[in-house]
């Protein structure tokens, strides 16, 4: 199969041909329809994710159609349209045992622990406890578009960060995961305040249900603007980039009892940021982390997807090649464009390559 390739930290990855895979006893191979590119993946390429082994193959966030299958798996076969979280539970630790398989402690996670998506085939391990069955309707690019930022707001705003109607919530970053967040809370009856450094962002931001924005690069105290516009203070708030300024500012402008919810990686020079923990302490502040989203939680967006209450066809940005994929990864260190870019096209039209 073609499948997109790196051979060390920061260099070019390249299209190579490399053996197909084979499933292992509780896996199945998918042959890849979708895979959306995402700022991890390009952590990964730079070498901030210490599970990744060389030489290695990226991408995480797909679907596709199940062509093979492991001698242990029962409830999938051939020709079924699926796609998977990105952390893919065990199904027998004590984390996935009570009902939390996005921090299995033997998870399996496609593009970091083992070769990922930006590939004709992609082998998934612990196929019954993680695959999810795509409704015949969804596409497979908005499929792919769910797999890890879709689903890691929907556990940030629906589990983590408990919203409910009527509340103030503020979303730092306005990239796949903080749309998706936007929609999500605005779905949940909440009022979205959005915050990016792009006026382009914003007024997307808009469309799909915030209620007021702040442009940050324009705006000198973010943290006083917020408080301003949600009468004293958001009640729940979420860092959707992962940079130290944003995670300051979503935990400052809490008000009482307000909630945090970390989502943005914060890897490398950015691991350790500074808390204000004074206000943690006086404010009865909660910070929680969100990471991915159980297979089985997928029934509830589903269900929010198929009666139209969340659109995330809207968030599918750019559909590239897997030719193109590799630019686009090395690209993604800097500001996306809007929305979720997808790779949909995985023949090859270089010769040299076959
Ligand atoms: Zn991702
Ligand atoms: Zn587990």
């Amino acid at each position: 199969m073609k499948a997109v390739v790196f051979e060390k930290f920061g260099e070019a990855p390249t299209i190579q041909t490399v053996p197909d895979p084979t499933p292992s006893p509780e896996g199945v191979v998918i042959k890849v329809e979708a895979t959306g590119l995402c700022r991890s993946d390009w952590h990964g390429w730079m070498g901030h994710d210490d599970g990744i082994r060389l030489p290695h193959v990226p991408g995480h966030e797909l679907a596709g159609v199940v062509v093979s299958t492991g001698s242990q798996v029962s409830r999938w076969k051939a020709g079924e349209r699926v796609t998977v979280p990105f952390a893919v539970g065990c199904g027998r630790c004590f984390e996935c045992t009570s009902g939390n398989h996005q921090v299995c402690e033997h998870q399996f996670q496609p593009g970091f622990s083992a070769w990922g998506s930006f590939a004709e085939y992609v082998a998934i391990d612990h196929a019954d406890t993680n695959l999810v069955r795509l409704p015949d309707e969804m596409e497979f690019a908005t499929a792919a578009s769910l797999g890890c930022r879709f689903v890691t707001s929907f556990r940030a705003i629906v589990d983590q960060g408990r919203v409910t109607p009527g509340e103030w919530v503020a979303v730092h970053g306005c990239g796949g995961v903080g749309l998706s967040a936007i929609m999500i809370a605005s779905a949940m009856g909440a009022n979205v305040v959005a915050i990016d450094l792009t006026d382009e962002k914003l007024e997307f931001a808009k469309t799909i249900g915030a209620v007021a924005t702040i442009n940050a690069a324009k705006t000198p105290n973010v943290v006083k603007a917020v408080k301003q516009i949600t009468n004293g203070g958001a009640h729940m708030s979420m860092d959707a980039l992962g940079h130290p300024t944003t995670s300051f500012n979503s935990i400052a402008n809490l008000r009482r009892r307000g909630r945090h919810v970390q989502v943005g990686l914060m890897l490398g020079e950015h691991a350790r940021p500074q808390i204000p923990m004074d206000k943690v302490i006086a404010f009865e502040l909660e910070i929680r982390g969100s990471h991915g989203m159980q297979a089985f939680r997928y029934q509830a967006m589903m269900e929010m997807i198929r009666t139209g209450k969340l659109k995330p066809e809207l968030l599918v940005g750019k559909k590239i090649s897997l030719e193109e994929a590799p630019a686009a990864l090395m690209a993604m260190g800097g500001f996306e464009g809007i929305g979720i870019g997808v790779v949909t096209r995985f023949q090859i039209s270089d010769p040299s390559l076959d």
